[in-house]
């Protein structure tokens, strides 16, 4: 009895960016386990458990749905975006490296979905046009120092940066301190954009520069984009300004 586990990526929150191999492994589970709010945007079926859990219970999440699967069940586990990036799926594979022999067995399918940063990206231009990185502003699995390190080194090797997990009621000065920290490497006009609740309930995007960006508001569903000094604002009138950076750059910048 080795069991099923997928884990699945649900996007940023709209149906219609739930892929089909999502919806299909969804529809397929025995058991759904994840944060309670993502479970709740998978529509109720006959015959199918559920089981929510807090949004910092990840590990103990993971290993009781390794554990559900290794009796022989069909499980899927489900994350906001795509499940590989700071979700489930590493969690899930932590898990069965320290875990019982037997969970090796499981069969492991990862089903991708639309991360934050391609959905704030797409409602705005292209600021991922060039090399960029992705950067998680949580001190909880990493201390701030070597957050500050990688902010340094992203910014100084003129990465744009997508900032996941801006802010949370615990961390309410690491976005401040980050935007900072990055205007010694960028100049004041940098455009920042602000992608709160994309393809959800109360979306907002906003463009603002990094000498000003610590006055815009931003909390857990916000992700935040800074720019390199390559990205450029194109104003139109009557509609949103564009964001994107270029496909070619050079040394310099
Ligand atoms: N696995 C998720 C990211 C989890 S980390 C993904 O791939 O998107 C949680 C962070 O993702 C949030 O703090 C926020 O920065 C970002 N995020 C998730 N959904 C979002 C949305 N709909 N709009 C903007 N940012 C979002």
């Amino acid at each position: 009895m080795s069991g099923h586990l997928a884990v699945v990526g649900l996007g940023p929150g709209d149906a219609r960016y739930l892929t089909a191999e999502a919806a299909d492994a969804l529809a397929a589970a025995q058991a759904l386990y994840g944060y309670a709010p993502y479970l709740d945007r998978v529509p109720a079926q006959a015959g199918q458990s559920r089981h929510p859990s807090d949004n910092r219970e990840e590990r103990a999440r993971a290993a009781a749905a390794l554990a559900h699967a290794a009796q022989g069940g069909r499980v899927a586990v489900v994350s906001g975006g795509d499940p590989g990036v700071f979700a489930m799926a590493a969690a899930v594979c932590e898990e069965i490296e320290g875990g019982p022999q037997s969970w090796r067995a499981i069969e492991l399918v990862v089903v991708p979905g639309i991360t934050a940063m391609l959905a704030v990206a797409a409602r705005i231009g292209a600021p991922l046009g060039h090399d960029f990185c992705a950067l998680s502003l949580s001190d909880n699995l990493k201390p701030w120092a070597l957050i500050e390190r990688r902010l340094d080194a992203a910014a100084g090797a003129g990465f744009v940066i997508a900032l996941y997990n801006p802010v949370s009621r615990a961390r309410p000065w690491q976005l401040p301190r980050a935007i900072e920290r990055l205007r010694r490497h960028l100049p004041a006009s940098t455009p920042v954009v602000f992608g709160r609740a994309v393809a959800r309930a109360g979306e907002e995007v906003r463009v603002a520069t990094l000498a000003a960006a610590h006055e815009e508001p931003a909390d857990m569903a916000t992700l935040v984009i800074v720019g390199s000094r390559e990205t450029r604002v194109i104003a139109r009138s009557g509609r949103p300004p564009l964001v994107y950076t270029p496909r070619a750059a050079e040394v310099s910048a």
